[in-house]
């Protein structure tokens, strides 16, 4: 794995510079850095880092690629698009979004009255509003709210009862407004073709969302029959997340852009869009061979924009204006998780273990030439010898012909052997070096927790990427497997030879070593839950001024002890009163300490959960 596969998902976003890896962008600042000056202002346990500028490339990525295949084809309607907050609603990503994208006319979508209430008042007035999801009449009247404040608001509709309820909305305010300001409607479809992958059940006729042909023309007839057709002006559907084949979207491309002709040429004259969800891929392979999209991001413009051209030129209606709202791929890019390493599990293996005596087993002696011997040409059979040996001295072991130092030495040799013939056959590839690979993993404990920032790896395997932030001259030999902090045996990364992670070999009361988890910025933040009570990682936004220059801002710290409680419900002035209360009448406790205990106590409840130190190392 040359570079941890940066060159799969890395999309030029890093680079790596002096063995560390470094943004390539303005002034290059090393991750390392950054991490360590945060660091160095009081900051411990993981870290996430923001960065606006990766936000405004994917935005940008998007609108260019639409306008090139718009421009190409001679494409009459416009390119819009919305971000759908579900996929990260937290205020520092939110608000660089915003303040970033104002120049492409770049809105929100809400699925939930919280998200259009974020939408309502962080959207800029004009900017496109749609509003998804199952709603009741207080999510609709909020939606007029925000269109008599002058928003631009589309209410896609999941359902029948979703309209009749807008219809009794306006007539309420028809009682004491002349003519009430409708929102515009959108209507789901209910899609015959399904998409593709985990998400896949977001499309297809038994999805939970959206209307069947028979609702739609039932919906057409309710809205003429009121005299609200002027309002029913978008076709939407979404097939699904992380479409890895782009075939699906054809297919509910054409079938989406039937309808929408289909109910043009039926009267509804004010329908001029088609929002195709969002669906768009992001690779987070770092492993050749295991890519997770088969399509670029022109050639996905590039077919909705001719899919819809053609479809409106053969039934003779005008092209409509396209929406999209994707979401993983704007946002995924943007924030990096880093954790430092806290310990190794099964260093033991080391030469400085070795207890090696003036007269040893053969079969000890032996497997000490082997190690000191081993060399390229030979380290296949090296490697089986030194295998056979250790069958063989496990045996001598049962039946009481050597100790128990034998045996350590034993194991040390063995797994030093292993190493330096992995090292030594670096370049090959074959399946006995996979198998005995997973004899020597190395277990890194990392100071995060899995449950809750990557909630997509706990409960649907969703991979990764993964590098340490610096030693990126050194070979890593360690195949390892990954654990987190919290005490569930589910937060785990484990080795795994199809998916090999392999990292350095390092003496962790010496050197820090930090490992980040790339492509976290979509779904993985409000998805990710308190498992253990270890909550949302100390966050920072990295912005770069026009001198090219970095600088750290918004910094969030991790929730304190007592704040999770109060999350909780927890009366925390009881909690605080029954603790203050124990160090009072402990009998155990002299009078003169209780004071500095009691501070003491404080103090940690104003920090967070995540491990400060081990051994006596600050980490
Ligand atoms: C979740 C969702 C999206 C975003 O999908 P991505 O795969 O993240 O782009 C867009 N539209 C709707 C209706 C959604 O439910």
């Amino acid at each position: 794995m040359k570079n941890f596969g940066l060159d799969i998902w890395g999309d030029n976003n890093f680079i790596i510079n002096d063995n560390t890896i470094n943004i390539n962008y303005a002034s290059k600042p090393s991750l390392i850095q950054i991490t360590k000056e945060i660091r160095e202002q009081g900051y411990k346990g993981p870290l996430l880092l923001r960065f606006p500028h990766l936000i405004k490339k994917q935005i940008s990525n998007l609108f260019k690629s639409f306008e090139k295949a718009k421009e190409e084809f001679n494409y009459k309607g416009s390119f819009q698009a919305v971000f759908p907050l579900k996929v990260n609603q937290f205020p520092n990503f939110v608000e660089s979004l915003v303040d970033i994208s104002k120049e492409y006319n770049y809105g929100l979508e809400a699925g939930s009255k919280a998200e259009l209430i974020i939408a309502m008042s962080k959207t800029p007035m004009g900017l496109p509003i749609t509003v998804n999801g199952f709603k009741d009449k207080e999510m609709i009247s909020l939606c007029f709210i925000a269109t008599k404040m002058g928003h631009n608001i589309t209410i896609t509709i999941e359902g029948l009862g979703e309209l009749e309820t807008i219809m009794q909305v306006k007539d309420e305010l028809e009682i004491y407004e002349t003519t009430a300001l409708v929102p515009k409607i959108g209507m789901r479809i209910r899609l015959h073709s399904t998409g593709i992958g985990t998400w896949a059940k977001s499309g297809g006729y038994s999805s939970k969302f959206g209307l069947t042909s028979t609702e739609l023309l039932e919906a057409y007839d309710l809205l003429k029959s009121n005299d609200m057709l002027n309002s029913l002006w978008m076709i939407h559907f979404h097939i699904g997340s992380q479409m890895s084949d782009i075939s699906p979207l054809k297919k509910a491309l054409r079938e989406a852009g039937n309808i929408y002709a289909e109910l043009k040429k039926r009267g509804a004259y004010a329908l001029g869009a088609i929002n195709i969800g969002g669906g768009l891929a992001v690779e987070y392979s770092q492993h050749e061979g295991k890519t997770e999209r088969n399509y670029s991001l022109q050639e996905f413009a590039n077919d909705v924009v001719f899919l819809m051209q053609e479809i409106a030129k053969s039934k003779g209606v005008d092209e409509p204006d396209i929406f999209t709202e994707s979401g993983r791929y704007i946002s995924a890019s943007h924030s990096v998780l880093i954790a430092p390493v806290l310990e190794l599990f099964s260093q033991e293996y080391n030469e400085k273990g070795l207890r090696l005596k003036d007269k040893n087993p053969p079969l000890i002696e032996e497997l000490n030439d082997l190690y000191s011997s081993i060399c390229p040409k030979h380290a296949h059979e090296y490697l089986h010898d030194a295998l056979d040996h250790m069958e063989s001295l496990f045996t001598l072991f049962d039946l009481g012909y050597i100790d128990l130092e034998d045996r350590s030495n034993a194991e040390i040799l063995v797994n030093l052997i292993i190493k330096k013939a992995i090292f030594l056959l670096s370049d090959e590839d074959t399946d006995e070096l996979k198998r005995i690979q997973e004899r020597i993993q190395e277990r890194y404990l990392v100071n995060f927790s899995a449950f809750q920032s990557l909630p997509d790896f706990w409960g649907l395997a969703q991979h990764f990427p993964i590098m340490p932030l610096d030693k990126l001259d050194e070979k890593p030999t360690n195949p390892a497997t990954i654990w987190d902090i919290t005490c569930d045996s589910d937060g785990e990364i484990e080795f795994n030879n199809q998916l090999p992670i392999y990292l350095h070999n390092i003496e962790i009361d010496k050197d820090e070593y930090f490992l980040a988890f790339f492509l976290t910025g979509a779904y993985q933040e409000v998805l990710g839950m308190k498992h253990n009570l270890f909550t949302h990682p100390t966050e920072a936004v990295i912005e770069f001024n026009d001198n090219q220059e970095y600088s750290i801002k918004n910094i969030i710290e991790a929730q304190n002890l007592i704040d999770v409680l109060d999350d909780l419900d927890y009366d925390t002035h009881k909690i605080n009163k029954a603790l203050k209360e124990q160090i009072e009448n402990s009998s155990f406790i002299k009078s003169d300490e209780k004071k500095a205990l009691l501070d003491k106590l404080y103090l940690y409840l104003s920090e967070n959960s995540y491990l400060k130190t081990i051994q006596a190392i600050e980490r």
